[in-house]
């Protein structure tokens, strides 16, 4: 017998939203307000906040750093100082310290985010790594980047852009702070694309993900909310649609994992 939080998702690629104007009102399977949905994220993100990096190891069974560690190697920045990016939605920090490390510490880095409590984390972390001079954290929301057009050299984004409820917004605010040149990079959950590996990654995602957030964090919602909005977001091709008509030009992706998280990569010229 299927269970029934199986059934739910038995067609997953059929939940996928194919336009980012559906993701304004997706707070993960639920419908909300025009409005509502940044303030619901918010909440998951204050409750996770202390426990964001061991919960990413434990569901990820690690895989997340392998898949930044390829993100930041496609990137691969330039040793040399002068160089920026700004990393949105960059939490606890993992993307941006890769980026300084992968640099030399040449590079400078400024970790942008809505969530103080996972700043909070981050600025932690920055310091006990000794980076706290080469990464700078800002409050703030992706869809009003508090910066002048053509200010950095490189945008990433990893796992952030499918809570953004704007995210054609979010897209065209990467295009106006990039310099032209720049580099537009996006690690996003996306669609698995091999068979049985589909299967057994819903069984993990809507059966054990919660369990363990409930096990660990003592509260298996948050969890809910963040697996559902893995199922509803564009699928590989789609995405990359949206982000072509954001401004970018040769837009491509890479999938890791079969498809399990994907990697797009864009330019502005
Ligand atoms: N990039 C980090 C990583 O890969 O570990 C953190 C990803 S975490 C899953 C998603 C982050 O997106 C949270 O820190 C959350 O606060 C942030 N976020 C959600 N909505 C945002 C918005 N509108 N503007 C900026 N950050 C946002």
């Amino acid at each position: 017998m299927v269970p029934p939080e199986l059934k739910r998702v038995m067609h997953m690629s059929e939940e996928r939203t194919t336009a980012a104007g559906g993701m304004e009102t997706a707070y993960g399977f639920r419908r909300v307000g025009a409005g509502e949905k940044q303030g619901l994220v918010d909440e998951v993100f204050h409750k996770v906040a202390g426990r964001y990096d061991l919960m990413n190891d434990l569901m990820s069974g690690g895989m997340h750093r392998l898949w930044k560690d390829a993100m930041v190697a496609w990137l691969n920045p330039p040793r040399r100082p002068g160089w920026s990016v700004l990393d949105v939605a960059g939490g606890t920090g993992d993307i941006a310290f890769r980026i300084v490390e992968a640099s030399g510490r040449n590079a400078h880095a400024t970790v942008l985010d809505i969530n103080g409590s996972m700043l909070a984390v981050g600025r932690d972390r920055a310091e006990k790594r000794g980076l706290a001079d080469h990464v700078e954290f800002v409050e703030a929301n992706a869809e009003e980047l508090p910066f002048a057009d053509a200010s950095f050299d490189a945008y990433t984004i990893a796992f952030g852009i499918r809570n953004v409820p704007r995210i054609e917004v979010a897209l065209r605010e990467a295009h106006r702070v990039l310099k032209p040149g720049g580099r537009f990079l996006c690690l996003e959950f996306s669609e698995v694309e091999m068979p049985l590996l589909d299967k057994f990654y819903e069984a993990w995602s809507f059966r054990a993900i919660p369990r363990i957030g409930e096990a660990v964090a003592g509260d298996g919602e948050p969890y809910r909310y963040l697996v559902e909005s893995i199922a509803k977001f564009p699928n590989q091709r789609n995405f990359a649609a949206i982000i072509s008509r954001a401004g970018f030009d040769r837009v491509t992706w890479r999938n890791y994992s079969g498809g399990i998280a994907a990697l797009h990569s864009g330019w502005k010229l």
